[in-house]
């Protein structure tokens, strides 16, 4: 039994697939109901919509996931076990078949009653979140999911597919045809060329050529729990979900709010590229943003928070309330309420031909793909702020050498003390001072950099740009180029940046202003004013 043993100190596997004790079993089954199962019964098949949590009260589950080469069995749940991961909690479609393979006894919990249970029942929302999140980890480790890709690393799109799948922690099995034997039969069955790449195909059923992240989010079925329906006022909604957005959301959702956010690209922001943030509150260690993302929206979605994702809010309409927000696809969600949290959005570099090295040289992360692709090779990071310092520390280990080009006299201006030192202490990483990338030259995958005013080309297969080109004289700030440039205020956004809603809510008439929303400035050296 486990239950003796508290969990942040629990061995992995425990935590994974915790054993819960006779009187846990007596709280869930308050929420569920208690039957029979026979050996070799399917409880619920991969890809099912609707689908409740299984908890064995006696015999074994097996949950199976089928493959090209048949069947694969990702784990077995005894007595005291429970079936379920991340997908549960969102209302995603199954990951895998569950099947009896021992006769005996189950609690199911439908969905609407294990999110009651998870904000009731801290203890088990503790042992069942945490088992959530790790299992799903587990999965994203060994590519066991509902979707494979086949791509190059050749094509730009490829890259961005998987980092789709990967910022949205959804597991994938990727295969290279430039590097892995993927057989003919399979391209034959598929019908797929190389013009095609990349292709997703989901379930094993639709086969997406070259698609959109809208494309594929439809396909996973990521949106497909969220209601959007007009008529359907929410409380408030969230246009983004960086770490502004789900902080708000996890804040509202879990004083009852009826919450929806809307999220361009995937959970985590700008955040959620970062390979290990080290001072955000509470995680001494450091935390990779994927993981800070994946974690506060599973705790935005355990509240009842929900969010529509790889669709863009592209025009608040702000006169009369409730408010609405219409979406990329032309559909509005009403709300009492609008969080605008849509973070940054960069310049890029005045370089003519940069968009042609895009993805194939040119990239502005620093995951676990690009370092791959950087692996042995020299890499030079164009920046010197703290992605930048971030994103080198990260590269040195991979990189055969990291070289950060610099257009000020040294760090200290823009980076924080602690990345400054481990830069120093990196002998990989050497700090070009006082210098500006200003062309680009190469084949299709090289890159060439041209050092200014050392004046000589660094040759180079990978360039890392986690910089910003200056602001020209009377050019807006970066703030409110987002306000305007991403989502149209249709009303209401001044010379200086504030956006004001400037409605008053019939029961606090006259005791509260307009909500007002400050968008930051910048000064032109890019640092808030
Ligand atoms: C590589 C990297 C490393 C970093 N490391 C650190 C660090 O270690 N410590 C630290 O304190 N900070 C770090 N930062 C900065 C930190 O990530 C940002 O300050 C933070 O993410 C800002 O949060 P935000 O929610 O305001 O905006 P963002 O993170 O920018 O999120 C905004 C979100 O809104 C979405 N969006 C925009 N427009 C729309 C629209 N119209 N409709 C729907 N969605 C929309 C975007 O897709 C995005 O997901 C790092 C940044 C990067 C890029």
């Amino acid at each position: 039994m486990t239950a003796s043993v508290p969990l942040s100190i629990a061995p992995r596997e425990e935590q994974v697939f915790p054993v819960l004790t006779p009187t846990q079993l007596a709280r869930v089954e308050a929420h569920g109901k208690r039957r029979a199962v026979q050996r070799g019964e399917v409880l619920m098949e991969a890809g099912a919509q609707h689908y409740p949590l299984f908890v064995v009260v006696a015999g074994a589950l097996e949950a199976v996931r089928n493959t090209c080469t048949g069947e694969e069995v990702a784990t077995t749940h005894r007595q005291g076990q429970f079936s379920g991961e991340l997908n549960l909690v969102s209302g995603r479609r199954s990951l895998a078949t569950i099947r009896a393979i021992e006769p005996g006894d189950v609690i199911q919990v439908e969905r609407e009653s294990l999110l009651g249970l998870l904000q009731t029942d801290a203890e088990l929302s503790e042992i069942f979140m945490r088992a959530f999140i790790l299992r799903r980890v587990a999965l994203l480790d060994r590519g066991f999911g509902d979707v494979v890709v086949l791509g190059s690393q050749f094509s730009p799109r490829t890259l961005q597919v998987r980092e789709f799948l990967s910022r949205n922690a959804h597991p994938y099995t990727y295969l290279d045809l430039d590097t892995d034997e993927v057989s003919q039969e399979s391209l034959d069955r598929w019908k797929i060329s190389a013009d095609d790449v990349p292709v997703v195909i989901c379930r094993g059923e639709a086969v997406l050529r070259n698609p959109t992240n809208a494309e594929i989010a439809d396909c996973i079925g990521f949106n497909e729990a969220v209601d959007i329906d007009e008529s359907h006022i929410r409380d408030v909604v969230i246009v983004g979900a960086g770490p502004a957005g789900l902080g708000a959301a996890v804040y509202a959702a879990s004083e009852g709010l009826d919450v929806l956010m809307i999220e361009a690209n995937a959970p985590g922001g700008q955040a959620g590229s970062s390979m290990r943030i080290e001072n955000y509150l509470g995680f001494p260690s450091g935390i990779t943003g994927q993981e800070l993302a994946t974690r506060a929206f599973s705790q935005a979605e355990k509240f009842g928070a929900q969010m529509i994702i790889a669709k863009g809010a592209t025009r608040l309409t702000c006169e009369r309330r409730p408010y609405a927000i219409e979406i990329d696809n032309g559909t509005r969600v009403m709300a009492r309420t609008v969080i605008l949290a849509t973070g940054a959005e960069y310049r890029g570099l005045p370089i003519e031909n940069l968009a042609s090295f895009n993805g194939a040289g040119v990239y502005y992360l620093a995951t676990p793909m690009e370092a791959q692709m950087c692996k042995g090779e020299d890499v030079i990071i164009v920046g010197g702020g703290n992605s930048a310092g971030q994103a080198a520390v990260y590269l040195a280990d991979k990189a055969r050498r990291v070289i950060m080009l610099v257009r000020s006299g040294g760090l200290a201006e823009t980076m924080s003390r602690y990345l400054v030192r481990r830069i120093e202490d990196n002998p990989a990483i050497e700090v070009r001072t006082n210098c500006q990338i200003v062309a680009l030259e190469g084949a299709k995958e090289t890159v060439d950099g041209h050092d200014v005013p050392a004046g000589g080309p660094l040759d180079v297969h990978e360039v890392l740009i986690a910089a910003e080109r200056e602001l020209s004289e009377g050019e807006a700030p970066i703030a409110v180029r987002v306000g305007l440039g991403r989502l149209d205020g249709g009303c209401c956004l001044n010379a200086h940046g504030i956006l004001s809603l400037g409605i008053r809510s019939p029961r606090t008439a006259g005791a509260q202003p307009p909500a007002v929303l400050r968008l930051a400035r910048r000064s032109p050296r890019g640092s808030p004013a």
